[in-house]
C-alpha cells in the first residue's frame, strides 16, 4: 500500500503558479501581527507575545507553511512551532543565548570549528521562517543574507589551512533561501580545497518552501558530489505532497537525504507521532537520523521535554519501528561539550561478565561474555587509520 501525502491548496485569490513559486513564496512572508491576524485568531499569549516587540525572538512564515496550522487549535503541533507565545517571555531554567558555546568554538568569521574533522560554515542568518525553539538565535534573523566578502573569504582561507576538515557543514540560518549562483559559488570554492571531501547542507527549506528544491537546484548539487542534504521535518503532516516531492527530488538526482528531528513538547513527544514522521520519511527514501533533545535556548522552556520522557520514547520506538527508520536520540552538552548519544537503558543487572537484559516487551536474559577478546589491530587494517 502507498502512503499519501495531503495537498496543500493555494490561498484564495493566489494562482497556482505563484504559490508554486519560491520566491513569491518568501516574498509574501508573514512577518508581522497584522500578517498573522489576516489568516489566525490569535490567542491572549500568542497576542501578548507579539506585543512585547523587540524582547522577542523574530516571527515570519512562508504562506504555504502558515497554511499548515490554519483553522487549526491554538493547542496545535505546527501553530506552536509557528507562532510565539507569551511563554518565551518567561525566564526559564537554563535560558542560554549561545547554548551550545558556537562562540567560543569561533576560529574565523562564519565557521565553528567543534569537531577535528568537520566544521560548520554560516552562510546566510536568513531563514523562510524562524521557528520557537531555534537553538541559533544569537545569529540567525539579522538579516544578513549573505556574508560581507572579506568574511566569506576569511572564512574559506580558514578551511583551505586547515587540512583536518574534511566535512563542510553549509547552516546558518538556512543555506537554501540562497540563489542557485551564490549556492553554487560555495560548492564550488569549497571543492578547490582538496582536503574537502564531504559538503553538507542544513536546511528547513523542504519543509517551510518545497518549491524552493528545482531540478536545477537537486542537479547544481550533484555536480558538486557528495553532497548530503539534512532535512528538519519535526512533524507527520509537514510532509506534503509538495514537501516529499521536494524530498524525492533530491533523491532522485543522487544526494541523499537525512531528516534531523528535535523532540518539543506538545508537538512530536509521543512514539506514535515520531513513528508515522520516521516512516513516512524512509518512505520517500530519507533517512531519520537524529532526533535531538531540545537545547536550552532563550524562550524554549514550555517546548522541551526532560530526558527522561525522550528516554522512554526511544525505548518504545525499539519495539516497532526497523533499524532503518530509527533516529538516534542525542543531547547536545551545553556551553560546547559536544553531543552525547542518548540511548534507554536495558540492562537490569551486571556482574562481571554477565549482564541481565530486560528488552522492549519485558522479557528479561542473560548475556555471557566470551572469556577473551582480542582488542589488537589487525597489521594489515594499520594502513586505513
Ligand atoms: S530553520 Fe533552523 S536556524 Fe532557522 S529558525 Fe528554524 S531552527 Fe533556527
Amino acid at each position: 500500500m502507498s502512503i499519501q501525502f495531503p495537498r496543500i491548496e493555494p490561498w484564495p485569490g493566489i494562482s497556482q503558479e505563484e504559490w508554486t513559486n519560491w520566491k513569491w513564496q518568501s516574498k509574501s512572508a508573514l512577518v508581522s501581527r497584522s500578517d498573522f491576524e489576516k489568516h489566525f485568531e490569535l490567542s491572549a499569549s500568542e497576542s501578548q507575545a507579539f506585543e512585547s516587540g523587540a524582547e522577542l525572538f523574530r516571527v515570519r512564515s512562508t504562506p504555504y507553511y502558515a497554511s499548515l496550522a490554519m483553522g487549526r487549535p491554538q493547542d496545535d503541533p505546527i501553530r506552536k512551532i509557528l507562532l510565539p507565545s507569551s511563554d518565551e517571555l518567561s525566564p526559564g531554567l537554563q535560558q542560554m543565548l549561545d547554548p551550545l558555546g558556537e562562540r567560543q568554538n569561533n576560529p574565523a568569521p562564519r565557521i565553528i570549528h567543534r569537531y577535528d574533522d568537520r566544521c560548520l560554515f554560516l552562510v546566510t542568518d536568513f531563514c523562510s521562517m524562524y521557528c520557537r525553539y531555534c537553538t541559533r538565535k544569537h545569529f540567525t534573523a539579522q538579516d544578513q543574507v549573505f556574508p560581507a566578502k572579506d568574511e566569506y573569504q576569511q572564512a574559506l582561507d580558514y578551511i583551505r589551512s586547515t587540512p583536518k576538515i574534511a566535512e563542510v557543514i553549509l547552516s546558518g540560518g538556512d543555506p537554501l533561501t540562497l540563489s542557485d549562483q551564490k549556492l553554487e559559488k560555495i560548492c564550488y570554492d569549497l571543492r578547490q580545497i582538496p582536503h574537502v571531501e564531504i559538503i553538507r547542507v542544513g536546511t528547513r527549506v523542504p519543509v517551510v518552501n518545497p518549491f524552493r528544491v528545482t531540478n536545477e537546484l537537486a542537479k547544481m548539487f550533484r555536480s558538486h558530489k557528495p553532497v548530503y542534504i539534512m532535512t528538519h521535518f519535526n512533524h507527520p503532516r509537514e510532509l506534503t505532497e509538495s514537501a516529499a516531492e521536494a524530498v524525492e527530488r533530491f533523491v532522485d538526482y543522487g544526494n541523499p537525504v537525512f531528516n534531523q528531528m528535535v523532540l518539543l513538547n506538545g508537538v512530536n513527544n509521543h512514539a506514535a507521532v515520531v513513528r508515522a514522521l520516521s516512516r513516512r520519511l524512509l518512505y520517500l527514501r530519507v533517512k531519520p537520523y537524529y532526533m535531538h533533545q531540545c537545547d536550552p535556548s532563550e524562550g524554549t522552556d514550555h517546548l522541551r521535554t526532560s530526558i527522561d520522557q525522550s528516554l522512554e520514547i526511544q525505548k518504545q520506538l525499539w519495539g516497532s519501528l526497523s533499524g532503518l527508520a530509527m533516529p538516534n536520540l542525542s543531547v547536545d552538552i551545553p556551553e560546547g561539550g559536544g553531543k552525547a548519544g542518548l540511548t534507554p537503558n536495558f540492562i537490569i543487572e551486571h556482574k562481571g561478565g554477565r549482564r541481565r537484559f530486560c528488552g522492549w516487551d519485558g522479557i528479561e536474559a542473560d548475556y555471557l561474555d566470551p572469556h577473551e577478546s582480542n582488542l589488537e589491530v589487525p597489521s594489515d587494517l594499520t594502513d586505513w587509520l
